[in-house]
């Protein structure tokens, strides 16, 4: 059967390292708009030097930009039996434009994707986004605070040295907050109503959202 999810919740989250988790499990694309545009900031092009002018400001990229991204990237061939979105749709209009692109492009189903609500009190987030490392070889996510590590600043998988994120400050994380609550929450609403929605409680451990995710797969 063909496993179309989409995840939506705050910056911090955890919605990376559970879907990473399931796109390993299920053998399904991991399609993470953030880590997208980020590559994009990386090449130094002219969509990139944009997109950064609003990833640094905590702010959703132009809709135009992000639509193409991620168009593209549902039309290759690895998407056929299925696709993690992760941080994508961000609004309603995004909502609508990925309704769009899903209509244009032959799924070979009508049925629409299953949403995971990722939800967790505010209060825990910003320490999460402050204390998280990331590994830019392997991908994997650390909570330096958390997880005791041997040495907070390498990779347990592959011992590459750990980067922390641009915008994994306390100043710039208000800011996605601010965006995700305007913007981003609206959602909830929208798919509750459309059946598509399934809450899990994200402020659990790691292993206990895995389970409740996977138990929770329609
Ligand atoms: P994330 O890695 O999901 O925390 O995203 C980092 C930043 O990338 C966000 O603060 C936005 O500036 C941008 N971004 C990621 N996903 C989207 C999206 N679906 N629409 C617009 N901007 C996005």
């Amino acid at each position: 059967m063909k496993k179309e999810f989409i995840f939506i919740g705050p910056p911090g989250s955890g919605k990376g390292t559970q879907t990473k988790m399931l796109s390993e499990e299920y053998n399904l694309p991991h399609i993470d708009t953030g880590s997208l545009l980020r590559e994009e900031v990386a090449t130094g092009s002219e969509e990139g030097i944009l997109a950064n002018s609003f990833m640094e400001k905590g702010q959703l990229v132009p809709i135009e930009l992000v639509s193409r991204i991620i168009r593209n990237r549902l039309l290759k061939n690895d998407c056929k039996e299925g696709f993690i979105l992760d941080g994508y749709p961000r609004s309603m209009e995004q909502a609508q434009a990925l309704d769009k692109i899903l209509a244009e492009i032959d799924r070979g189903t009508d049925t629409k994707p299953q949403v995971f609500y990722f939800d967790v009190p505010q209060d825990k987030l910003v320490e999460r986004l402050v204390n998280r490392r990331s590994c830019p070889k392997c991908g994997a996510i650390y909570n330096i605070k958390t997880m005791n590590l041997k040495d907070n600043t390498k990779c347990e998988k592959c011992g590459t040295t750990l980067t922390k994120r641009d915008d994994d400050t306390e100043e710039v994380a208000v800011k996605r907050f601010a965006t995700y609550f305007a913007q981003t929450e609206p959602l909830i609403e929208l798919y509750t109503k459309r059946g598509q929605l399934s809450t899990l409680d994200a402020s659990l451990d790691i292993n206990t959202i895995y389970k409740n995710l996977t138990g929770a797969i329609k």
